[in-house]
């Protein structure tokens, strides 16, 4: 059983910029084997690794039956199209949140033995990446939320049933979502 607790929104090392992966090793395969199960576990469409409390660069997915993992992303957008939906995290259990995201995305890194791979998502798997990475950064979804959209967000977090700690800030996007990914 390699399924591991998920971190859950309060715990600091979600708010923690992720280091790049060097070692293409056995922790590596370990890593991303914890995360694949874990994601297929709890039927999340992709875990990054500081959800599971491991600050490198990794993220696995499953989108649309798709089920694979990237190492040190790197993204780039082909075009300014955006898409607003429906998004959550494993982190933030429970609760979704309309979310706007650039609609398709290529993303290079590498896979578990180091080689370059590349990733060109649309849609689904698009927000997804969108969203693994920023976890790599330390950024979670709500960041990305309208203030309106942000302050009810904040308002069922403290009323949902698994958040027990002391809120803690939630950072304003310090830049437009355009911004931080330009
Ligand atoms: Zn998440």
């Amino acid at each position: 059983m390699t399924v591991q607790p998920i971190r859950l929104f309060g715990d600091p090392v979600l708010r923690t910029a992720a280091d790049p992966v060097v070692d293409f090793d056995k922790e590596l395969r370990r890593l991303v084997k914890d995360l694949t199960e874990t994601m297929l576990e709890h039927g999340g469409a992709g875990l990054a690794a500081p959800q599971l409390g491991v600050g490198l660069r990794v993220f696995t997915f499953d989108v649309d039956d798709v089920v694979g993992h990237l190492v040190n992303p790197e993204l780039g957008f082909p075009d300014e199209e955006e898409q607003d939906g429906p998004e959550g995290c494993l982190s933030i259990p429970g609760l979704y949140f309309d979310c706007k995201r650039r609609m398709n995305v290529v993303a290079r890194g590498f896979n578990l033995h180091g080689d370059p791979v590349r990733l060109v998502g649309t849609g689904m798997m698009a927000r997804c990446v969108q969203h693994e990475t920023d976890h790599l950064d330390g950024v979670l979804f709500l960041d990305r939320l309208d203030k309106q959209t942000r302050k009810q967000a904040m308002k069922e977090i403290r009323q949902a049933d698994w958040y027990d700690g002391v809120m803690p800030t939630i950072k304003a996007s310090p830049h437009s979502v355009r911004g931080l990914i330009g």
